[in-house]
């Protein structure tokens, strides 16, 4: 099979795009093909993207108080396009409608929170979230929320909160999904110990390649693997290479090589953070119409067609299905 029709036959996952954002501060339309950003619907189709992680991050201005409703606002950006696209975009809570979404040439939504300060200390708030399809919450954002220290917090070394524990044993018992990237060291070390499902790092990259503390290093990657969770490389050029001006589709490969090397093939997949990160994108990743090139890339690498796609979104399928069912 060539590289392209592998990249068109696979299950295309992307963990981590901020592109709700975009449309509601009503810079671009989401369901017109731009040349701003990085993710359009019509963008996602020629990429060949199934599913795609849209985030949930609220700005500084919105904390504390105004977090839920700003959260129900992101949302409803999304239900609209959901609403107004019903023949080419979906809403993916579990596996099958995924599946059910690549046999019907749809491009599925799944909704992601980027930190726990989204919930205002409410765990009722996250059990209605579910309900509205949330299914991945990344525990902090860089900031310290009521739940955890984000990374820029990690001076104080602290972890998990009493309620970020609840929090962990919540998501547990409702079938979401925990994502460790932003979080600071002793946070990422009690997720992992507590929870009971896979956990994930929707998008980061190896500090063993790039310094940066947004990355993770080998230990944290194994420990990771350990509980059959995925890391999702990550565009963002401050984080594939230590020299932005080196930050392309190849440093990229190197960052998947390095993480299945340490952490194992079924523990790497994708988590672009496209339309979170500001311009120039990597050479060669410049939007998200540049997706095959990965796969041209890790095919030319040596990667097996079934590795291949394991890393395009057979991992992050499998974490789904596994968590939410
Ligand atoms: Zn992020």
């Amino acid at each position: 099979m060539s590289p392209q029709d592998l990249h068109r036959d696979s299950i295309v996952f992307d963990g981590h795009c901020d592109t709700l954002l975009e449309i509601l501060d009503g810079r671009r339309p989401f369901g017109e093909r731009s040349t701003k950003g990085h993710i359009d619907l019509p963008r996602l189709r020629e990429g060949g993207v199934t599913a795609q992680v849209f985030a949930v991050y609220l700005e500084d201005k919105f904390l504390p108080a105004s977090a839920v409703k700003q959260t129900l606002r992101i949302l409803d950006v999304l239900f609209r396009e959901l609403q107004a696209h019903p023949d080419d975009f979906a809403l993916a809570t579990c596996a099958a409608d995924i599946e059910a979404a690549k046999a019907s040439g749809k491009v599925a939504a799944v909704i992601g929170i980027e930190g726990a300060e989204a919930l205002e200390g409410d765990l009722g708030v996250l059990r209605m979230l579910y309900r509205l399809g949330v299914r991945l919450l990344t525990v902090t954002w860089s900031r310290r929320n009521q739940a955890a220290d984000g990374g820029y917090e990690m001076r104080t070394g602290g972890g998990l909160t009493e309620f970020g524990v609840k929090l962990v044993q919540e998501c547990n018992q409702l079938g979401i999904i925990l994502d460790i990237s932003h979080l600071a060291p002793a946070g990422v070390r009690d997720v992992l110990e507590l929870c009971r499902q896979p956990v994930v790092a929707s998008h980061s990259n190896s500090r063993a390649l790039c310094s940066h503390w947004r990355g993770l290093d080998d230990e944290q990657l194994r420990a990771l693997a350990a509980t059959g969770g995925v890391a999702g490389v990550t565009f963002v050029p401050a984080f594939l290479a230590d020299d932005r001006k080196e930050a392309n589709l190849e440093r990229l490969l190197d960052h998947v090589d390095h993480m299945a090397g340490v952490a194992g093939i079924d523990h790497v997949g994708l988590g672009s953070d496209f339309d979170g990160f500001h311009p120039p994108a990597p050479k060669g990743l410049e939007d998200v119409t540049r997706l095959p090139a990965i796969t041209e890339g890790l095919v030319r690498r040596g990667y097996s067609d079934d590795d291949v796609r394991k890393v395009l979104g057979g991992n992050w399928l499998r974490v789904l299905r596994q968590v939410a069912g």
